[in-house]
């Protein structure tokens, strides 16, 4: 076992915190939160840095790199904001994934090439109105036809909505209940019938395209079936990277807490003296990076047994889980250190917690990846219909 990064992760970590000084990502991360607009100028300039596609094959335009070197760039990014992070999450753990992991050749030689450049993008349709941790529940129909599939249906909270060129929809191909009915298949931006609903307003992630996505008889040619119905588990298998990136933007959020409480500690004078002299706040600081090397232990455990593939189930639950609650936990107490101040949007902390709080829902809820967790230590399935 060995818990240090190799010279090429070192030198990855240090190049992204030249960038984010560089760039002046900390002005752009307020920038974001003020307006509300997603940074997509950055997009030249990840694709410049081989930012996007990194876990992609080389062979499709892809960076061809390892689960962890990918985990550690999210991480850096969203020290920042999760939307700086958000173009290499997308891109390189998100839906994209799939196609490359299930999809036809064809369908990879359409679509990865154009994510690895940042002209294309690929945005997962899976939560419905009503039903959302209860996904095999959920009720958008692809009904064959002549000339392929209408679609029809709404998905709600739908990341990159309205923006992403491609959705791939989570859906039902036959009478099938449950699982066995499910599968999923493309849609590209601008096929008619494909509509969208207004922009969420969620408390935090400010500047994150996400809307209703609504299909009204979209007609859906064969060849673009990713996953025929009965293939529902590769479809959640492939969702477990997908896990990780988002247990990364934790471990981000939360370094970017820990940093900021840092400085102002070491800077804030009460009683005569900087407040990193009383040990209330020595001891606040030091449970935050506790949980925080905690957590990312479990990220970089669950990313490196991935090696270029996808992390155990298991493994990827915990590591999200754990990763969930402490970034809570951890912008909570950065809030607190900076007293005040920590109240303020003059200061970044009070973002960073609003920020926090959208991971343990988003991907999986704490509750559901508990479940799949006992599941697997009780070694049997617990039917939440039963
Ligand atoms: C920021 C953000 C981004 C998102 N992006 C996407 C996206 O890109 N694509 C997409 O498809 N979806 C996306 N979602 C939706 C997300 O996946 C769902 O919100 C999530 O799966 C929970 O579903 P729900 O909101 O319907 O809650 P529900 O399923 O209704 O759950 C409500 C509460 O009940 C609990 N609960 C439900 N069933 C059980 C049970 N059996 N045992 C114990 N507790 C239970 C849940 O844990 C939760 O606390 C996003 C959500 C957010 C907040």
């Amino acid at each position: 076992m060995d818990f240090k990064l190799d010279e090429e992760q070192f030198i990855l970590v240090n190049t992204l915190r030249r960038m984010g000084k560089r760039e002046g990502f900390r002005d752009l991360a307020a920038k974001i939160d003020r307006t509300g607009q997603f940074p997509f100028e950055l997009m030249s300039k990840y694709r410049q840095a081989g930012l996007l596609g990194m876990t992609l094959s080389p062979e499709h335009g892809g960076g061809g790199q390892s689960a962890l070197n990918t985990i550690l760039t999210i991480e850096e990014l969203a020290k920042f904001s999760p939307m700086i992070a958000a173009p290499v999450f997308e891109s390189s753990v998100g839906a994209v994934r799939v196609v490359e992991l299930f999809g036809t050749e064809e369908q990879k030689r359409r679509i990865l090439p154009g994510v690895c450049t940042g002209e294309l993008s690929v945005s997962v349709c899976m939560t419905e109105p009503a039903s959302g941790s209860d996904l095999t529940a959920l009720s958008t129909k692809a009904v064959e036809c002549p000339a392929g599939y209408l679609l029809n249906g709404r998905k709600t909270f739908i990341t990159g909505a309205g923006e992403a060129s491609h959705y791939l929809v989570y859906c039902r191909f036959n009478a099938t209940p449950g699982f066995k009915g499910i599968g999923a298949l493309l849609v590209e931006k601008g096929a008619p019938g494909l509509s969208f609903g207004k922009q969420e307003e969620f408390m935090g992630l400010r500047g994150m395209p996400s809307c209703d996505v609504v299909f009204e008889d979209v007609l859906v040619p064969v060849d673009d079936v990713v996953i025929k119905a009965g293939g529902f588990k590769n479809l959640m298998t492939s969702f477990d990277l997908e896990r990780c990136g988002n247990a990364a933007m934790c471990l981000g959020i939360a370094g970017g807490a820990l940093e900021e409480a840092k400085s102002f500690a070491m800077e804030r004078q009460a009683f005569g003296r900087p407040i990193c002299e009383f040990q209330a706040i020595q001891f606040m600081v030091a449970d935050m990076a506790m949980k925080l090397d905690a957590a990312r232990l479990l990220v970089y455990r669950a990313a490196a047994g991935a090696g270029q593939g996808l992390p155990s189930i298991y493994e990827a639950s915990v590591a999200k889980c754990f990763a969930n609650e402490m970034v809570v936990a951890v912008t909570n107490d950065a809030m607190q250190v900076l007293g005040g101040y920590g109240y303020s949007k003059e200061f970044p902390v009070e973002r960073m917690a609003r920020d926090a709080r959208a991971w343990g829902v988003a991907g999986g809820t704490m509750q559901m990846l508990k479940i799949t967790m006992a599941s697997m230590i009780f070694g049997r399935r617990f039917d939440q219909r039963k």
